[in-house]
């Protein structure tokens, strides 16, 4: 009898499974479960101007885990932003197991008035008021509702930044150290299977969640593995930059088991473990003396500040041995520009 009863119920048909997520909304785009929807999250107004951030949800034919990807906080670095385009237009949802958000352009007024660094709307940086404030200035608001809307709802996030107007930068990811072993493990998996060579070691990122600064450290505080990549310099985009970019985070989605297959992980990334930033002392002219990715030793000179009149006022010199990661694009030197960005290479230990 046991027997038999057992058997009734192994032949009985199993209960369709409920989809805990039929739908995935962010901000005005709701994706049924197989469907890509496009929208905006609103930046309400307050003491400054509202607006709107465009935003793109493919919540895959199959359930798993919620990737976000961000670019455009800094409006003016194209080719990060034209790799987020790529992706909205490549991926299919029936290929996806999860959910993709896709954020290509945080700083609409940037991308508007071709402003660098800042939003030229309180001249704010984008990438530095997380986790942001309901009552604060337009920045701090539209961290706020990325805070809100992405952050919380994902498991991991991708920052996607490069060389802004004035940077001629080599292309590098950032690997945050939290002190979490378990989520630094997980993201430096994510970090070397989406494939960018050099890697900078952030270890000195805030740790305290409601003073996150970055958008990838507010995913990080929260114990999402997460993390920040750059390519692309100086205007104009040059679409093996931008296509870098977005392989890379199809990279990340399949070794996340969200569909795709992994091309192979970087094996023996260079990592640098202290940037060192040189800023201008005065006004001038700068001219660089080398290349993004040059390999420079200490007291070697990367460029000249002159005044406007072609008169020598400084020799720029490398303060340690290290890598160009970038270096200044353009000649307009205003005192506390950065000059370049030196990485200092972690020795083999
Ligand atoms: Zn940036």
């Amino acid at each position: 009898m046991i027997a038999a009863a057992t058997l009734a119920l192994a032949c009985a048909a199993p209960a369709p499974a409920q989809d805990p997520h039929p739908a995935f909304t962010v901000g005005t785009a709701t994706a049924q479960r197989g469907q890509k929807a496009y929208g905006v999250l609103r930046v309400p107004p307050g003491s400054d101007a509202g607006y709107d951030i465009p935003v793109v949800v493919i919540h895959g034919a199959r359930p798993g885990p919620v990737l976000a990807v961000a670019s455009g906080a800094h409006g003016t670095e194209y080719a990060s932003i034209i790799a987020v385009e790529m992706l909205i237009d490549s991926v299919k949802p029936d290929d996806v197991a999860g959910t993709l958000i896709l954020l290509p352009l945080i700083n609409v007024p940037s991308f508007e008035r071709l402003t660098p660094h800042v939003n030229p709307t309180d001249n704010k940086s984008m990438n530095r008021y997380y986790p942001g404030s309901p009552g604060g200035t337009q920045t701090d608001r539209a961290s706020y509702v990325i805070t809100k809307e992405v952050v919380e709802r994902c498991d991991h996030l991708i920052d996607l930044h490069g060389g802004d107007l004035d940077e001629n930068l080599r292309p590098y990811s950032y690997w945050t150290v939290t002190g979490n072993q378990k989520q630094d493990d997980f993201s430096r998996e994510m970090v070397l299977a989406f494939g960018l060579d050099h890697i900078i070691i952030s270890a000195d990122r805030p740790k305290d969640p409601a003073a996150s600064r970055f958008l990838e450290n507010t995913a990080s505080t929260r114990g999402k593995p997460s993390f920040t990549a750059e390519a692309g310099r100086s205007g104009p985009v040059d679409v093996t930059d931008a296509a870098r970019l977005s392989a890379g985070v199809k990279n990340v989605m399949a070794h996340l088991k969200m569909g795709g297959s992994v091309a192979a992980p970087v094996r023996n990334p260079i990592w640098v473990e202290k940037i060192v930033t040189l800023a201008a002392d005065r006004d001038g002219m700068f001219q660089p003396t080398v290349d993004r990715d040059a390999h420079v030793a200490k007291g070697a000179r990367i460029g000249v500040v002159t005044d406007y009149l072609s008169r020598p006022l400084q020799d720029v010199t490398a303060p340690e041995d290290g890598i160009i990661m970038f270096i200044r694009a353009v000649p307009s030197l205003k005192k506390g520009d950065t000059m370049a960005n030196i990485g200092v290479v972690k020795a083999a230990r």
